[in-house]
């Protein structure tokens, strides 16, 4: 390849990383995901969860997560799986995943994408400070989710604010953007509640998932 070097780096299209626990993968999260890689002109990965530190376990297993994702994912090409957290053992933090992206990426833009909620408890993660020297921050609006931030936060975000989403990709990390996405109050609790109960909640989740009943099983009572 010709002309390689410093400016190309800088004109590389970023990289978004969704964490979750996705038990199960729904519409809302494929939704916001692919708006958020449409209004940072990005490619996405989906980075399902191995042990989340904040809260209890998932109720399918890893590989059945997995399993629904590569479902829900099919077809497209701009929102991509990463197992990388499910191949590490112990819990996941997200600043050891985010270091491990950044040594792969060299000077490439990095943005971790998060709901409103999961923003608003971030600093309770771990080594949540060094995240800004590794990535971005995109934070996408979330029905029913307040704009009450705790003031440790607050002031990161007045520090770091970005109004254009487009301009993330001139710089490697360090900035905090919000994306208005489309809201949709889905998720993943209310779907299992359904399923719990018996009922058919196919149109809240990706078509595929309901193709084969055993990808549901962990759900059903
Ligand atoms: P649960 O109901 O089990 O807590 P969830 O639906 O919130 O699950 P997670 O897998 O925990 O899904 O979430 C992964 C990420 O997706 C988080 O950053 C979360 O804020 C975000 N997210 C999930 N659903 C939505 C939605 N409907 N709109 C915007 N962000 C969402």
């Amino acid at each position: 390849m010709s002309g390689a070097g410093a400016t190309d780096t800088r004109r590389q299209r970023p990289l978004g990383v969704f964490g979750g626990t996705f038990d199960p993968v729904h519409l809302g999260h494929l939704s916001v995901a692919w708006e958020a890689a449409e209004l940072l002109d990005a490619e996405v990965r989906l980075i399902p969860t191995n042990v989340p530190p904040h809260r209890p376990p998932p109720m399918a297993s890893a590989d059945e997560r997995v399993a629904m994702l590569r479902v829900a994912l099919r077809g497209q090409d701009r929102l991509t799986l990463d197992t990388r957290e499910l191949e590490r053992s112990g819990p996941s933090y997200t600043v050891d995943t985010l270091a491990e992206l950044r040594a792969e990426l060299g000077q490439r833009a990095l943005v971790l994408l998060v709901g409103a909620d999961m923003f608003a408890q971030l600093p309770a993660w771990d080594r949540w400070h060094e995240l800004f020297d590794l990535a971005h921050v995109g934070v996408l609006s979330r029905p029913g989710v307040g704009a009450q931030l705790p003031p440790v936060l607050e002031q990161e975000l007045q520090a770091r604010r970005l109004a254009d989403p487009g301009a993330l990709a001139q710089l490697p990390a360090g900035r905090i953007v919000q994306l208005e996405v489309t809201p949709l109050e889905i998720s993943a609790t209310r779907i299992r509640a359904l399923l719990a109960a018996g009922r058919d909640p196919r149109y809240l989740l990706p078509a595929g998932l309901f193709q084969d009943r055993a990808l549901l099983r962990a759900y059903r009572a």
